[in-house]
């Protein structure tokens, strides 16, 4: 009785931590024979990964646009609010991206993990490159594409779909506004269900890395490990507090000071969801900006603002890559800008959400899924610091959004 108790009381990431151990010391003891049943297992988790990719994207992408309303109002600050924040998620990957190309920490790991010549998409001259980048968002046929697992067309199809909601009448408005809001939260709670079984799918991928790999694996991790933490510290003392003072013209210490509950909240629960009533509070409370924007640009900054996210998957698919020995161009590398930004907006604000939408931009330039395991050990702690990163991100927007509304916040 006590024995299922203490089970009860352990949580997904601690799950995930039994898993990923279990996986070490099974692919260790056990060597090769082990396959047998770990293979199935991380293959059945990678299979329901690539089953929600499409329904995923689709619904946070046109949920999330048509929700920026339109009304005239609701309609400016919906726009600015979605500029700034696209801007700011750039600046993100921007910054994760050059420090995986000049560490490149995933070169030198030699992951076993399956082929990579028939999914990689090699490209060929710079120029016909963007130009096929292009073509290939602007499908001849959309349901072709998206079976062939294409997805720029995908998105580029969902964006014009979004915003094309919002110049509906009010009726049909509504409708699918309520219609697609509706769609992406089932797609969160299936989400949530690949989740929950993530510890079993990681603890395969896992014994397969070590029956296969070793232990080789492991060490270049932490330099992995660092590479991240260094950019989402960068975007967070550097470039957000830019912003803040050249943009908010406020003291970002200052700042920072005012939204210290919600950052260390968002620190220990890994939620930017579950932050955000917190989020509110400081942003409104202590850094006195109005309920007005408070209100609006908060909970969709937690909704597709997702900046320590956006950086985090595209560094992790480039470091994937790396592992593979896989080197992308200069196309393929704003393949995965794209694919970032977008994935970053379709990712929950729940913990651990990343790795639901990793896969979009591995598909996208056809990285072996595989990769996505060793990844995991670093997960937790890195969930953390990328969540402190997208709620500060918020919290910054709504300054800047305010200020640009004739604000003053932090006055006095
Ligand atoms: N845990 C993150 C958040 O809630 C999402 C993620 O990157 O997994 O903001």
């Amino acid at each position: 009785m006590a024995v299922i108790d203490f089970l009860r009381k352990i949580n997904l990431t601690g799950w995930i931590f039994i898993g990923i151990i279990c996986g070490i010391l099974t692919g260790w003891l056990v060597g090769e024979p082990a396959l047998v049943v770990a293979e199935p297992l991380g293959d059945m988790f990678i299979r329901l990964l690539r089953m929600i990719i499409i329904p995923l994207i689709t619904a946070s992408l046109i949920s999330g646009i048509s929700s920026i309303g339109s009304g005239e109002g609701l309609g400016r600050l919906g726009g600015k609010t979605f500029i700034y924040y696209m801007s700011t998620s750039i600046m993100a990957i921007t910054v994760g991206m050059i420090i995986m190309n000049v560490v490149s920490p995933g070169y030198g790991i030699h992951l076993d993990l399956g082929a990579v010549p028939e999914t990689f998409k090699e490209t060929t001259s710079v120029w016909q490159s963007v130009y096929s980048l292009i073509q290939s968002m602007v499908p001849t046929n959309l349901v072709a594409a998206i079976a062939d697992g294409d997805i720029l067309p995908l998105i580029f199809f969902c964006i014009l779909f979004g915003i094309f909601i919002t110049r509906l009448p009010e009726k049909g408005r509504v409708l699918f506004t309520d219609i697609f809001s509706s769609f992406f939260e089932i797609m969160m709670k299936i989400t949530h269900l690949v989740i929950m079984v993530a510890p079993i799918g990681i603890f395969g991928l896992i014994t397969k890395v070590v029956a296969t790999t070793g232990f080789d694996a492991l060490v270049p991790l932490l330099k992995y490990f660092f590479c991240i933490l260094g950019g989402l510290v960068f975007h967070a003392f550097i470039t957000l507090p830019l912003l803040l003072r050249l943009v908010g013209r406020v003291s970002p210490v200052r700042h920072v000071k005012a939204m210290t509950p919600a950052l260390l909240t968002a620190f220990s629960t890994a939620s930017s969801g579950a932050t955000l009533p917190l989020t509110m509070e400081c942003v409104e409370k202590r850094a006195g900006v109005s309920n007005k924007v408070t209100s609006f640009v908060l909970p969709m900054g937690a909704t597709i603002n997702m900046d320590g996210t956006a950086l985090y998957e595209a560094a992790a698919v480039l470091f994937i890559a790396q592992t593979y020995g896989i080197h992308l161009d200069i196309v393929q590398q704003l393949i995965v800008v794209i694919t970032a930004l977008a994935a970053s907006v379709a990712t929950a604000a729940i913990p651990k959400a990343s790795l639901a939408t990793i896969p979009m931009i591995m598909a996208a330039i056809g990285v072996p899924f595989e990769g996505i395991a060793i990844i995991q050990v670093f997960d937790r702690i890195l969930d953390m610091c990328r969540t402190t990163v997208n709620v500060f991100s918020d919290s910054c927007g709504a300054v800047v959004i305010a200020k640009t509304e004739g604000e003053t916040p932090l006055a006095g």
